[in-house]
């Protein structure tokens, strides 16, 4: 019988395929004592042995699949393998010490890792310090008789079953091979689930339970567009979710005529409409879907996906790519906001009891000064090759915001000196994304040329409730009267101080949202490139006469977040408009 599960819509689409479980299995040991010591080297030689020809084999397929790079990291972990020293050392603690092969395993292991890591002055031997880590839970999977799941080796169409997905978990799928996913947690504005949008690939997440509920190889029905999952469906569900996944490739193909018109309302007025990206990769749907500006790039991402600090040239390459890609159209480029839920493997920074109310984003880079100037200086001298807007995330207060200007007013004019050509368009902006920023929007508007408003942050900090934790996802209310004050107050805050306000946050690509920011006059949305064209269509079937009155009403009459969309959806109904 079909078992269903309801979780949240992350990422449009339906796919249908089989289970595959990215779960890692438990590879808890007791530590024993032998008296086969042979018996135990031959076991753990038979897991070398193994391991080998697993490794081997997903590098094989992660070269076809994913490509030379990202097949590089198994070579490392075969080397390992294959070193004397690294085995030798295992097999001579199982001698001496006459334990079990586990034991003797996690023992040097860990005697590794710590010399690694504690290779503080080269950094690429401090990496390694990861590769002993995968490389003996390979083994010890082997030893204990379990298996690992190698996404970078699935070759047959799937959908994902984990518990959560990292950014760089997610980074890692290959779109051909990988039709969905669900998850157990995450929410809607979980950089995994952000990440999923880009991608095009549906994704429910937040199921709760469905790492438990689902075998590797069962068929799973995932339904991004209303957050259901079935597991094992009959084949008249089975028919009923293909025609839904049709419908909506249908709604698609329409959408896609809006590819090269501009964003204009029922009556004529110009709002842009800009994508969201997160490395110079996704270049290619921003093109396919027609945007009219980058209006967030998250540079992070381009930190994740390396295993150590991009160099000022590598992170140059990337922003100019970009910047020449646009063909002179606004590019918005976020300084580093590692923190909350992102991290760097290479960066060892301190645990923190609530990470997203730590040291995150520009708390971080005045923490590190070293690593923020790097990458302003990558950005001033990409800023000549097109029409650059740096932006700093989640700014508290004025002191925060006049330090980052001042520390890019100092490499400006030091590269100015050196006579590196600055862009003459170069704007500098900030998310508003803290409550209290948005509260003083109107101060902060007379020290930045634009605004871009971060719902996805902007929610969790005024409602008090973490973005990415399913149990209290009822609490992300982009349309609480509460949340949109705060943004009507920071867009007249701009508009009365003569700057452009946008919103990057993920409520910019909502319907609901839409007609209630575009009342407010919001000047640009920027979102995940695949929400562009229906958004644009939407835009041009709303005349902005018809809903004049709507923000007010939506601040000030409405009293929740229910009441808000009823009203934008009976408003919607009365001017006849369909999505
Ligand atoms: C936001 O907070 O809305 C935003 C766009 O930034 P991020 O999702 O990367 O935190
Ligand atoms: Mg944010």
């Amino acid at each position: 019988m079909t078992k269903t599960l309801k979780g949240i819509a992350a990422s449009d689409g339906i796919a249908i395929a089989e289970a595959y479980r990215l779960v890692e299995p438990d590879l808890s040991f007791s530590k024993t004592s032998v008296t086969d010591v042979d018996a135990e080297i031959a076991r753990f030689k038979k897991a070398v042995e193994e391991s080998t020809k697993e490794l081997e084999a997903v590098r094989d397929k992660a070269k076809e699949t994913l490509g030379e790079d990202e097949a590089q990291v198994f070579d490392a972990h075969l080397l390992f393998l294959s070193d004397p020293e690294f085995t030798g050392a295992i097999e001579t603690e199982i001698k001496d010490e006459k334990i079990n092969a586990e034991a003797a395993l996690d023992d040097t292991a860990q005697k590794y890792i710590a010399i690694f890591e504690g290779m503080t002055d080269n950094a690429y031997m401090q990496e390694r310090a990861a590769d002993v880590r995968d490389v003996s839970k390979r083994l010890m999977a082997h030893l204990l008789g379990k298996k690992l799941p190698d996404p970078a080796s699935i070759d047959h169409e799937v959908v994902v079953i984990a518990h959560d997905l990292t950014p760089s978990d997610t980074a890692q799928l290959n779109k051909k091979y990988v039709k969905g996913f669900v998850t157990d947690i995450g929410g809607r504005t979980a950089h995994s689930a952000i990440m999923a949008r880009s991608l095009e690939i549906p994704a429910v997440v937040g199921t709760e339970t469905i790492t438990s509920d689902v075998k590797d190889g069962e068929m799973v029905i995932a339904d991004g567009l209303d957050g259901d999952v079935l597991i094992n469906p009959t084949d008249a569900e089975v028919k009923e979710y293909t025609e839904k996944g049709e419908a909506f490739a249908k709604r698609k193909a329409e959408w896609k005529k809006l590819k090269d018109e501009p964003s204009v309302t029922a009556n004529g007025k110009h709002f842009t409409i800009a994508a969201n990206i997160g490395t110079p990769d996704d270049m290619e749907g921003v093109k396919e879907n027609g945007a009219e500006a980058i209006g967030l790039y998250r540079t992070e991402f381009l930190y994740m996906d390396s295993s150590d600090f991009p160099t000022e040239e590598e992170q140059f390459k990337a922003y100019k790519t970009v910047l020449e890609g646009m063909d002179g159209k606004q590019v918005v480029i976020r300084t580093c906001d590692i923190g909350g839920d992102k991290h760097l493997d290479y960066w060892d920074l301190p645990e923190e009891m609530n990470p997203f109310l730590g040291v995150r984003a520009i708390r971080l880079s005045m923490q590190n000064p070293d690593i923020f100037r790097t990458q302003l200086r990558a950005l001033l001298r990409a800023s000549a090759y097109g029409k650059l807007g740096i932006m700093f995330p989640m700014i508290g207060t004025l002191d925060e915001l006049r330090k980052a200007k001042k520390i890019l007013a100092e490499e400006k004019a030091d590269l100015v000196k050196k006579g590196v050509k600055i862009g003459d368009d170069l704007q500098v902006g900030m998310m508003i994304e803290v409550p209290a920023a948005a509260v003083l929007a109107d101060q902060f508007a007379k020290e930045v040329d634009f605004f871009s408003i971060g719902t996805n942050d902007l929610i969790q900090y005024t409602m008090a409730a973490d973005r990415g934790n399913d149990n209290v996802s009822y609490l992300y209310q982009p349309y609480n009267p509460s949340v949109l004050r705060l943004i009507k107050h920071t867009i007249d805050g701009a508009h009365e101080n003569g700057i452009w306000c946008g919103m990057c946050g993920e409520a910019a690509g909502d319907d609901i949202m839409f007609p209630i920011l575009l009342s407010m006059g919001l000047d640009e949305y920027s979102m995940s490139a695949t929400s562009i064209l229906r958004i644009r269509s939407l835009m041009k079937k709303i005349n902005t006469e018809d809903i004049k009155e709507l923000a007010n009403e939506a601040c000030d009459v409405s009293e929740t977040y229910e009441e808000n969309k009823k009203l934008v959806e009976e408003t919607m109904k009365k001017l006849n408009i369909k999505d």
